[in-house]
């Protein structure tokens, strides 16, 4: 719908300035509650275009969040279908560092930001076995479980503070649906320039952030009511100003396209049916999931021999990456400075 919103966004004075470039003038997109943690504001710079929560949450605020919401979904989501994730996120890993291959680029040393289960660097390892993966995570399970099934070396940390020792050891860090989440993307990406070698690569994948702001604006600006936060997306992209911050940090493109346009053909961020609305903010309680719930949650113990069809370790690569591509190749690419589709692919090149 071309008139939406019926008025222009209006300018706030925000409470914090922009993480990306310092600005101080914003447009209010929504008010939001992440659970009943936190009551914020939604708000685009004008300046870089980065929208962002405004105040940003806190460390600690993420973090009860974070796990209220991981122990939701762990309630909601079947075991079978935590293992069918693991397996397609390996076949990710393959298809993307065939990808890499294709392109002449070899990975000696990798990074991995927030790595989860450790299957995507495990499916990159099958097309470069003598690759070397450290795990970046601030959870120490996740680390001790990406250690145990993988072998990667981990470093407890959050992507924010900077870490000496890490400059200039890899070719490349990876950051999968991690840069909406992060406190402080300025430090994030000053961070992974640095950790980088020249000449290094840094991939990610984010929501396109105007699609995934949309049900808040709809919800703001229709319905005039606050929005409900679950999921501690606080960074919501532009693709325009996200290509040139990342200039600014010393990365051009090599591979930058929004994927995933169904179930409509822009995608979900046009839309004013009610169903695209966020739903009206209850103020959830987190404390139920963070102190009572928790206990319910069952890691399931998964052995990757048990979770992977045993060809997939030691078959046919070539084979192996033909189905890769199929289930997850991006046939329909869309420039991100359109901010239309569903999920942004990066992959960036750090200048020699
Ligand atoms: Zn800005």
């Amino acid at each position: 719908m071309d008139s939406f919103p019926p008025t222009p966004d209006p300018a706030v004075s925000r409470k914090e300035p922009c993480r990306l470039c310092g600005s101080r003038d914003a447009l209010l997109l929504g008010r939001t509650d992440f659970w009943d943690i936190r009551s914020t504001d939604i708000v685009r710079c004008t300046s870089c275009g980065l929208m962002q929560l405004d105040p940003m949450l806190t460390g600690e605020e993420t973090a009860r969040g974070c796990l209220a919401y991981y122990v939701e979904e762990s309630l909601r989501m079947p075991v079978h279908e935590q293992g069918r994730n693991l397996v397609r996120n390996f076949r990710r890993g393959v298809h993307f560092a065939l990808g890499l291959r294709r392109r002449g680029i070899n990975v000696d040393h990798m990074l991995e930001l927030g790595p989860g289960s450790g299957y995507f660097a495990e499916g990159m390892r099958r097309v470069f076995p003598a690759m070397r993966t450290t795990v970046m995570d601030v959870v120490q399970e996740v680390l001790d479980l990406n250690l145990r099934d993988h072998g990667y070396a981990g470093i407890r940390s959050i992507p924010e503070e900077h870490r000496r020792e890490l400059d200039g050891r890899f070719d490349l860090v990876i950051a999968r649906d991690i840069i909406e989440h992060v406190m402080d993307i300025g430090a994030v990406l000053r961070n992974v320039a640095g950790y980088l070698k020249p000449g290094g690569h840094f991939h990610f994948i984010t929501p396109n952030g105007h699609e995934d702001v949309w049900k808040h604006r709809l919800t703001h600006v229709i319905d005039g009511a606050r929005s409900e936060l679950l999921i501690n997306h606080v960074n919501y992209f532009d693709g325009k100003g996200l290509q040139e911050h990342l200039h600014l940090r010393g990365m051009d493109p090599v591979e930058y396209y929004i994927y995933g346009l169904k179930p409509r053909l822009r995608g979900r961020g046009w839309s004013t049916e009610r169903k695209a609305f966020a739903p009206h903010s209850t103020k959830r309680p987190a404390t139920p999931f963070v102190e009572e719930l928790v206990h319910q949650v069952r890691q399931a113990n998964f052995k990757k021999s048990e979770v992977l069809p045993s060809w997939y370790l030691n078959g046919n690569l070539q084979l192996l990456g033909l189905i890769c591509a199929y289930q997850h190749g991006h046939v329909v690419r869309i420039a991100p400075r359109r901010n239309i589709g569903h999920e942004v692919h990066g992959l960036f090149r750090k200048r020699a």
